[in-house]
């Protein structure tokens, strides 16, 4: 196990944070003292939507920037007032079309920002907004439609084809919205056709708090993805630990990186920034390293939250940051797998501050664990539990253990956040529930100082010679050697130890593989690690298998190691 020296906050850092006694909020907070920050009204109903865009646009924000949208040669802003109407349009436009409350309604495009007019649309007639990655191919595609019952689809005229390809397998698919056609088949509707003519007023539904707003599909290790549906009172978690984890002051320009195809890219770059008034960027294009920097310098981003798959990738790129002027940033965060000590380390070194990981999940639908902004860091470390999460490490049979021992990861469900259900199947969700408790299907270990430490999924914990190893200590010693630039491990069934220890590494650029270099790369993690935490066998790759979030698959690459069949690979890249 990495544990480096913690690392104090550079003293430039303006303004003051958001929550700043972690400790005195943690104590007194209570969830339902902060549902009037959302636009709770009366009657104890609200709408996401609302609470995220309406209010701003009748308040001194209206002609603020909501959207800041970057697409490949072209871009566009929109005010809150602006993103409000647009969505009232959407929202008649369906209403017109004869939705009903609880209708799921599918958006299947690039980030363009009639993706977020229509995910907002979506959200004031009271139906389930769901999201899936440009990339899907029909199987995907097919997977979500049909288990949702998907009543209409919002694509673009290329993405469609693939649509059609699977559309007679859609019974309960009545309408396609296309956003980008005015001449449309008869069972289509043309976007741009019927906003022209739909009303920019519209009468939000008012929803109970557990009512579903939106939903996503996540892939377990076996099966077909399921269906995580989240309700209208989550924007309370989303808002407060944007205020809290991202920082978001009034004058902050924010740049989430994630898609809306992953919850990342709804809780915290629609729903949270939102309802916070803050400007957000968004950018459609792939991945690369020049252009993402001049993203930041062309908007001055002042609070930028991406992966640790991206910033690997920024680190691999080298000194190109010296190119841009990056003074802008302030504030960093990091989620969806494990940041690496070696990464926090590289922030400072490239931007003079550190990026703060958090954990949370797709089913969690808000940030639980947290490094923040008033705290000093533990690089490699998750944080400490968002005020009103209760977490713990668990045995598997329901028992706390003590600090400084490896178990589930678990938290208690009464948090606002938390998935209302997955759909259609209800077997499943209760699956995720023990003694009183969630379980995250992850294992950490808590030190006596509160911060947590991930280990890894439950199903990637490897067993060597009767200890148990997490793939990412070993990756994180694998990545501190200058040569190697990411790292999957697995365990592989071996007679006398159990498993072995097998690494997959991808090279950085100017390294070829050779037998000194793997000598050297052996020497290396043998000093950091552990005897039995070694890993006996490396191989070279090109590339590591990853979801569209950037997670590394490592179930991926033991399938392939042990010729194993690969289950879902929808949301793989
Ligand atoms: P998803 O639902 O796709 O966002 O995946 C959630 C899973 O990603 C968690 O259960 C963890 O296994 C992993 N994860 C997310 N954030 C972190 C983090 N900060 N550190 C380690 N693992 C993370």
């Amino acid at each position: 196990m990495i544990v480096e020296n913690i690392i104090e906050k550079p003293e430039t850092i303006v303004p003051r944070p958001n929550l700043q006694d972690y400790d005195e909020m943690y104590g007194t907070f209570e969830w339902t003292s902060a549902y009037d920050r959302v636009e709770w009204n009366d009657c104890g109903r609200l709408n996401a939507a609302e609470s995220a865009v309406d209010r701003h646009a009748e308040s001194s924000l209206k002609h603020k920037v909501a959207l800041y949208w970057q697409g490949a040669d072209r871009d566009e802003k929109y005010t809150f007032l602006e993103l409000s109407s647009l969505s009232n349009r959407f929202a008649n436009v369906l209403t017109e079309l004869g939705i009903e409350k609880r209708d799921r309604v599918f958006i299947f495009l690039p980030r363009i920002p009639e993706l977020y007019v229509s995910f907002l649309g979506i959200l004031k007639t009271g139906a389930i907004a769901g999201t899936m990655f440009s990339a899907f191919g029909p199987e995907g595609l097919y997977d979500r439609l049909h288990d949702s019952g998907a009543r209409y689809l919002i694509t673009n005229s290329s993405l469609k084809r693939r649509v059609y390809e699977i559309r007679d397998d859609l019974p309960d698919l009545e309408r396609i919205i296309v956003v980008d056609e005015t001449d449309v088949a008869e069972d289509e509707v043309s976007y741009p056709e019927a906003m022209k003519s739909a009303s920019d007023t519209f009468d939000v539904a008012k929803m109970l708090p557990d009512d579903p707003a939106f939903m996503l599909y996540t892939s377990g290790t076996t099966g077909k993805p399921k269906g995580v549906v989240h309700r209208h009172l989550a924007i309370v978690q989303q808002h407060l630990t944007t205020e809290w984890v991202l920082d978001l002051h009034d004058d902050d320009i924010y740049w989430c990186t994630a898609d809306p195809g992953w919850v990342t890219g709804i809780s915290y770059g629609i729903l949270g920034p939102f309802s916070c008034g803050a400007s957000v960027v968004v950018h459609d294009g792939r991945f690369d390293p020049d252009v993402w920097y001049s993203i930041v310098e062309r908007y001055h981003v002042t609070v930028w939250y991406s992966a640790p798959t991206a910033f690997r990738m920024l680190m691999r790129a080298g000194d190109i940051y010296k190119n841009h002027d990056l003074g802008s940033i302030r504030h960093i965060c990091s989620v969806g797998e494990p940041l690496n000590a070696e990464i926090v380390h590289w922030g400072m070194r490239a931007f003079g501050l550190p990026i703060h990981d958090n954990f949370w999940q797709t089913e969690t639908g808000g940030i639980l664990i947290a490094n923040y902004p008033s705290m000093p860091i533990k690089p490699g470390w998750m944080g400490k539990p968002v005020p009103g999460i209760t977490a713990a490490i668990i045995d598997d049979d329901g028992n706390e253990v003590p600090n400084g021992v490896e178990g589930n990861l678990a938290l208690k469900p009464d948090f606002p956040s938390l998935m209302l259900e997955i759909w259609k199947n209800p077997a499943k969700y209760q699956e995720y529930f023990m003694g009183g408790w969630y379980l995250t299907g992850d294992r950490a270990v808590q030190h006596e100082d509160g911060y947590f430490l991930f280990v890894g999924r439950a199903d990637d914990v490897i067993n060597t010679s009767g200890e148990r190893v997490g793939p990412f200590e070993v990756e994180s010693a694998l990545i501190a050697h200058p040569a190697i630039v990411e790292a999957g491990v697995i365990g592989k069934p071996d007679p006398l130890r159990g498993e072995i220890i097998k690494a997959f590494v991808v090279l950085g650029d100017g390294y070829e593989p050779s037998d000194e270099l793997e000598s050297d790369v052996r020497r290396f993690v043998k000093t950091r690690l552990a005897g039995h935490a070694y890993p006996r066998e490396f191989e070279v790759v090109e590339t590591l298998p990853k979801t569209r979030s950037g997670k590394i698959v490592r179930r991926m690459l033991r399938a392939k190691e042990l010729g194993l069949p690969v289950g879902d690979v929808s949301s793989l890249e």
